[in-house]
């Protein structure tokens, strides 16, 4: 396992290799981050950017997507995974914010939690990217990279590599650490092609040492 000397060099190399990493999921307000961060659910940011472009043109309050059949909004939104059941959440997610909450988007995790939809992920980056509160919500690349690195163990649970990533980063970069690592994950130490090769980490980090030593 890591120390956190060596965390503190992981984090810094992050920084280097992806200072400017950012929430890919576009969006114009809390609500449209909300929609957008659960029909992200087991899908590429990347493709809900491309169904978010007409939805959001189309739909712009609570209201506007209650005021159609779950069937048209189902349509809408038919080219991502799971969208019957996204659709359904969407509809109660929006029930709730008029009845519960005048509207608006809530920003603690408590609220977001009682929204249909949102789990504790959806809630960090809501809070994180809309509100600036510090949060990391532990995505599948977060999960793999905390991992393979040792920052965390192999067989701790989602929440457990949370408060792991909790107690050794430094309150003031979990936001950041959250956009980076994602970064890193999506874009360097790929789950299938990690590119330990050409990684600045690969001397303190278990899994690739052992890749590369297959690779012998
Ligand atoms: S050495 Fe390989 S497995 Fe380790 S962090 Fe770098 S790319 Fe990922």
């Amino acid at each position: 396992m890591l120390n956190l000397k060596q965390i503190r060099y992981c984090l810094d190399q992050m920084e280097q290799m992806f200072p400017d990493a950012e929430c890919e999921l576009v969006h114009d307000n809390p609500f449209e981050l909300v929609i957008a961060v659960l029909l992200s659910a087991q899908c590429t940011d990347v493709l809900v950017n491309k169904v978010t472009k007409s939805l959001f043109e189309k739909y712009k309050t609570p209201e506007d997507y209650l005021a159609v059949s779950v069937e048209e909004l189902q349509q809408d939104i038919r080219s991502i995974g799971l969208y019957k059941n996204k659709a359904k959440n969407i509809q109660k997610l929006c029930r709730s914010l008029i009845d519960e909450y005048d509207g608006i988007v809530p920003e603690t995790r408590e609220e977001l939690t009682s929204l249909a939809g949102v789990g504790r992920k959806t809630a960090n980056v809501v809070m994180s990217v809309a509100f600036g509160e510090p949060a990391i919500a532990v995505d599948t690349h977060i999960e793999r990279v905390s991992k393979r690195l040792g920052i965390c163990r192999w067989k701790d649970s989602v929440l457990e590599v949370e408060k792991t990533l909790m107690r050794k980063v430094p309150k003031e970069e979990w936001s950041a650490t959250h956009h980076r690592m994602i970064f890193f994950g999506r874009y360097h130490c790929k789950a299938r092609n990690p590119n330990c090769s050409e990684c600045p980490l690969l001397d303190i980090c278990r899994e690739g040492q052992k890749r590369m030593k297959k690779e012998k």
